[in-house]
């Protein structure tokens, strides 16, 4: 199982905020198969309030395909609560707005289409059903006698490390680790001044003492 998230970024004008009228909204998507490499020019329809049953029939995925090549059996889910919002503040940069759990795919391709609402909170004014297939829109907002739209729209996919927690456990464990080596280090130092001091101590007193016996000797 691999979590990739969808991220957009698109230039905002006078709409704070974007997002998809999930769980209704299509996500359409390419598709390649990891199994084979086979990628399909078709474009998938992925939509959260529609599931079909997986050949056990327990349970239930958005998405269930066999790969025409290889015929390995792929699926993919949207996870739940994962729809968020694009808003002014994030006019210009990348912010994901879906995670796909995939199950022996991964989406190459992601058109916008219809389905995105647009919303204004100074005039209240939310736009529904925008169109965003040809990846700009424009309209006007009487309340606000000014013009609105979403430009420049793009997107990505980001692969979310699995292993992130794991990676946090990997780094508390590496950084006592290294705290162990240095306290031992430390207590390895301060042990050999001991025994410098105590060994120099022992010596100059030991050729004291010989001196002293040799004198009396000679004496
Ligand atoms: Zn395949």
């Amino acid at each position: 199982m691999v979590k990739i998230s969808l991220q957009i970024k698109a230039t905002l004008e006078n709409i704070d905020v974007l997002r998809t009228c999930h769980p209704n909204y299509n996500f359409l998507l390419k598709l390649k198969c990891l199994n084979c490499g086979e990628t399909s020019n078709k474009w998938h329809d992925i939509i959260e309030s529609q599931t079909q049953k997986t050949k056990t029939g327990k349970s239930e995925t958005h998405f269930l395909a066999k790969c025409k090549l290889c015929g390995r059996e792929n699926s993919l889910d949207i996870l739940e609560g994962t729809n968020g919002k694009y808003t002014g503040d994030d006019s210009g940069n990348f912010k994901g707005i879906v995670t796909f759990d995939c199950r022996g795919i991964e989406p190459i391709e992601f058109m916008p289409g219809e389905g995105w609402i647009a919303e204004v909170e100074e005039s209240g004014k939310k736009f529904k059903d925008v169109d965003l297939s040809e990846k700009e829109w424009v309209e006007y907002d009487d309340k606000l006698k000014q013009s609105v739209g979403i430009y420049e729209f793009e997107s990505q996919f980001l692969k979310l490390n699995k292993n992130q927690k794991v990676n946090i456990k990997n780094l508390v464990q590496n950084v006592s680790c290294i705290l162990f080596i240095l306290i031992e280090v430390m207590m390895d130092n301060m042990t050999n001044m001991y025994n410098t001091s105590f060994v120099s101590a022992a010596l100059s007193k030991g050729w004291k003492y010989q001196e002293h016996a040799h004198y009396n000797k000679s004496v």
